[in-house]
């Protein structure tokens, strides 16, 4: 098969769920997210709110616990068995997203909000997600294998065999502690 896996970009139905995901940098607890307002901001600058829709702290709440179930979806996507914990938090947040089939100009039906604001918002994210799952195309993305990172990432290797957001970074840190580790003769850290 044909493939232009190196430069193929995300997908535009991940794309505002990669930099969801991607809000929270775990190695130096940097979130983004710390505010309703910080929320608008960064759903605004997706195109998904306009600049003067009101974002509540029930909305912030709900859009970082849907960050963090759908990170732990990413690592399914690398190989991690399901987490049944992770798996009732994701429909829990998806049960409060306003969801609902329409049908476009064409005529082709499309999952999409029912709602705007805040939550309609959220609901075109996991409306990406279904999108890009009929299409084959979530199971490319993951968060990254190196526990202190679990940056979302793109995988574009033939076979989706990627694990690390960065091989130079993630791949060879996580390569050198096992290493090390070995030489030590103690476990992982
Ligand atoms: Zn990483």
């Amino acid at each position: 098969m044909e493939t232009t896996a190196g430069t193929e970009p995300v997908p535009k139905e991940l794309v505002a769920v990669q930099a969801l995901v991607n809000t929270i940098d775990l190695e130096d607890n940097d979130d983004q997210l710390d505010s309703p307002e910080a929320l608008r901001r960064f759903l605004s600058g997706h195109g998904l709110l306009g600049a003067s829709e009101p974002v509540g702290q029930a909305d912030l709440a709900l859009a970082v616990e849907l960050r963090e179930a759908l990170r732990a979806m990413l690592r399914v996507n690398h190989g991690e068995p399901l987490d049944p914990a992770a798996l009732a938090v994701v429909n829990r947040s998806a049960a409060e997203l306003p969801l609902q089939v329409g049908f476009d100009d064409q005529g082709h039906p499309v999952l999409g909000p029912s709602a705007a604001g805040c939550r309609g918002a959220l609901a075109v994210l996991l409306a990406g997600v279904a999108q890009a799952s009929a299409q084959g195309t979530w199971e490319r993305l993951k968060a990254c294998s190196a526990e202190s990172c679990q940056w979302a990432f793109y995988d574009r290797s033939k076979n989706r065999s990627g694990r690390w957001c960065s091989m130079q970074t993630c791949g060879n840190r996580t390569k050198t502690r096992t290493y090390r580790s070995r030489r030590r003769g103690g476990p992982e850290s």
